[in-house]
This record gives structure tokens, sequence and C-alpha cells, in this order.
């Protein structure tokens, strides 16, 4: 079939998550038992797992706003009883955006709305989407590089709620549910014991876990690291990951969450003991470093996030916000600082100009420095950001990670509008 052989490809590096993408799009079914599928749409768009009981389906986690009614369509295709429950593997909008389809759907053909169950923290995050609406817009339109981003509202919230593990059984069907903490605080992975199925939700999601996100709230790599490890002794015949395949077999399903979790048990432990050892946050981040052995593998590659983002979130987790930098703790205004350096130096534009010198020969770090103090110190000169907007467009190209991409080019698009006349 020619989805396994592209799976084969993907799990050895020789084909892009784009190919599979591309295989799925506008709404697949992929058959994980006899009565059971996941439904993909996209990579970027959550997996949905469908499974038949003689009380009705199950569903864990309903897509994305952009594809939703594409996984309704495809479940829809495969089954038209009444969706009984729906669990939510985590709070995030591109799994659970499509509840809203369901109810929709249930109130059309007058019969009951599904029951949804979730972790508890899934209802304080959607308190917070409420209060921080704005915010939330505005974060997602620069990680994904979409200006005019608008975030969702009315997030269906789930009617029941558990703490650290539920068991459930639904027609005959034995369904476990577990907490962890990872990528959120929310987090659930669903286990069909008799099925040796395991749902991971976005512990799993084909790439380097996104467990250091800049502009996100908390995250938890520790605790990602020991869910992985948990749901690894369980010994899965099948994974569902939150985005991109379904992984096949005992092996397989082993090494991909052995993998990832080792890769983060690695940056957790250098981390903390840097830390333990009194080193600053600066030290940390240019000493800690994941096994390039480990982030080669196919499924762990940083393209989304980026090892040293993590580190940075692992000092949080474990520290206040200081940083060690005694400068850091009471700074003066940027600009005022700006100010002062650019008279040492001899002008804003001598900062631009070896700013520019620096990102032209790879040096996107310091370029970065550089720039950012001619900008604050001669904001209106608009050769300084044309300066600015090369030097971001060298750090976009110097990112392996979405996120990176997505925020220097929000900058680069910055200083080409101020750039202009
Ligand atoms: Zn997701």
């Amino acid at each position: 079939m020619e989805q396994d052989q592209l799976f084969e490809r993907l799990w050895n590096g020789d084909a892009a998550m784009e190919d599979w993408t591309a295989t799925v799009s506008g709404g697949s079914a992929k058959p994980i038992s006899d009565d059971a599928i996941a439904i993909h749409t996209g990579y970027l768009f959550g997996n949905a797992t469908a499974i038949r009981t003689k009380d009705g389906l199950v569903l864990v986690d309903t897509g994305s706003r952009e594809t939703a009614s594409q996984t309704l369509a495809t479940l829809r295709r495969w089954d038209d009883q009444p969706v009984h429950t729906v669990i939510y593997t985590h709070g995030h909008i591109d799994h659970t955006w499509g509840a809203r389809l369901l109810d929709e759907e249930a109130d059309a053909k007058g019969i009951a709305r599904p029951r949804i169950i979730a972790h508890r923290n899934v209802l304080q995050r959607f308190q917070r989407y409420d209060a921080t609406h704005g915010l939330n817009s505005l974060v997602m339109g620069r990680q994904f590089n979409q200006p005019g981003y608008t975030f969702p509202d009315h997030h269906r919230r789930p009617d029941q709620i558990y703490d650290d593990t539920l068991s459930l059984t639904i027609g005959d069907l034995r369904i476990e549910l577990t907490h962890g903490r990872g990528e959120t605080d929310d987090a659930t992975f669903v286990w069909l014991p008799e099925k040796r199925i395991l749902v991971s939700g976005d512990f799993v999601i084909w790439v380097f876990p996104n467990a250091g996100n800049p502009r996100k709230v908390q995250r938890f790599a520790p605790d990602w690291a020991a869910a992985l490890r948990r749901m690894q002794a369980l010994g899965p015949a099948v994974l569902v990951p939150g985005h991109g395949p379904v992984v096949f077999g005992a092996e397989r399903t082993g090494q991909i969450l052995n993998d990832g979790a080792e890769v983060l048990e690695s940056l957790v432990t250098q981390t903390i003991d840097l830390m333990n050892n009194g080193h600053s946050l600066d030290e940390i981040l240019h000493n800690v470093s994941a096994p390039q052995s480990l982030i080669a593998k196919p499924y762990l590659l940083p393209k989304y996030d980026d090892p040293e983002f993590v580190v940075r979130n692992v000092w949080h987790l474990y520290a206040g916000w200081f940083d060690g930098d005694p400068a850091h703790l009471k700074p003066a205004p940027a600009a005022a600082l700006a100010a002062e350096i650019a008279g040492l130096a001899g002008g804003a534009e001598k900062l631009a100009r070896r700013a520019l010198d620096l990102a032209l020969t790879g040096q996107t770090r310091l370029a970065a420095h550089l720039i950012e103090l001619a900008s604050a110190a001669s904001p209106a000169s608009a050769e300084i950001q044309m300066a600015r907007a090369t030097v971001y467009a060298r750090c976009v190209e110097a990112e392996t990670s979405l996120i990176g991409k997505a925020i220097f080019a929000v900058y680069q698009r910055d200083a080409t509008a101020r750039s202009g006349p």
C-alpha cells in the first residue's frame, strides 16, 4: 500500500512530513483495528481516533478549526452511529475545536450531545483562554507567522473531569485515561488494554518535543519524559500520535517513546546539574546540548521547537525569572543603554554596520544584539531598519525550528515596514 511505503520512508528519514500531509489532506481514515480508525487531515492538525462500541462511538480528540469538518466527514464515511463519548487529550484548540461540530450534529438530529471527558486543568485552560484572547491571537499569529490571526473563542468545556487516572467501560470497551504533564499541564494519554492501542496525544508528535515554546505558558520537560516512560512500559502494539502517522508494532512504538524520553531526560539532567552548581542561565544555555544521535532521528528533528528553548523552560520550571546576571536585576531602559553604547561606538550607524558584517558571516546571535542596540539608539533611521531587516532575514535562515524562524520573521517584517518612505 502506498501509505505503508511512505511510512517506511518517513521512519527512515527518506521522506518529508509534507509528503504525508499530501496523502491525507481532505481527510483520511487509517484502520488501527477491526473497529477503530485514526483520522488524519494533515500534519499541522491534530489527529482524531474513533472506536466503535455497542453503546456508540468513542472519539479521542476532534480536530482543528481549519479541518474539523473534514475530520467529521471522514468519521461519518466510516460509521454513522451517535458519538457517545469524546476524550480530549489536552485543551489545545487543534484537538478540541471540532467538538462544537459534534454538538451541532447531535442538535440537528435531536439526540443527546456527546459526553466530553478531560483532565481537570482543561477547565482552567479555557478560563485562561477567555481572559487572554487578545494575547493568544497575537502569540499564535506570531508563532505561525500569520498576521491578523484570530484565536477561537467559545471553547467547548468538558462535561466530566478527572485528576490522576480514570477507568471507563463504554459498551464492552475498556478505556484507561492517565494524566501527565508535558506540552501542557492538562494532558491525558488513552490506553485501550484489550487492543493494546495507545493514543498519546501530543506527547508524541513526530518532531523534537514542543517543550520550550518561547511565547507560551510553562511546559514540563521532566514530566513529559516520565509520561513517555509510563507509555513505554505499557508495550503498545499501536501508537496513535497527536500529529503525524500511526506507528505499528511494539518494537517501533517502544523506540519512539524511549527516544523521546531520552532526549528530554538528557536536557533536563544537564540543566539541573548546572543549576545545582550555581551557574547562570547564560552559562547553561551555552553549555547544554541535546545528544546529536537523538535529534538526528527522523521523528525527533528540531523542526518545530528548539532544544535551547527547552533548556530555558527547564530553568523557568525550577527557578525564578532572575537569570544570574546582576545587570538584569534592575536594568536601565533598553533605549538608554543603547544610546550609551552607540555613543561609545561612535554612532548607531556603526553598530548597524557591524551587525550587518556579523550577520553576513553567519554570526547571527551577535548581529541581533548589535542591531537591536542600533535600532533602539536611533529608532527613526530608515537605513538602520534596512540593515535590521537583513539581519533578521539571516536569523530566519539560521534557524531549524518553525517557531524560531517565525519569531525572527515577525521582526524582519517590522524592520522592513519601518525602512520604507
Ligand atoms: Zn497538537
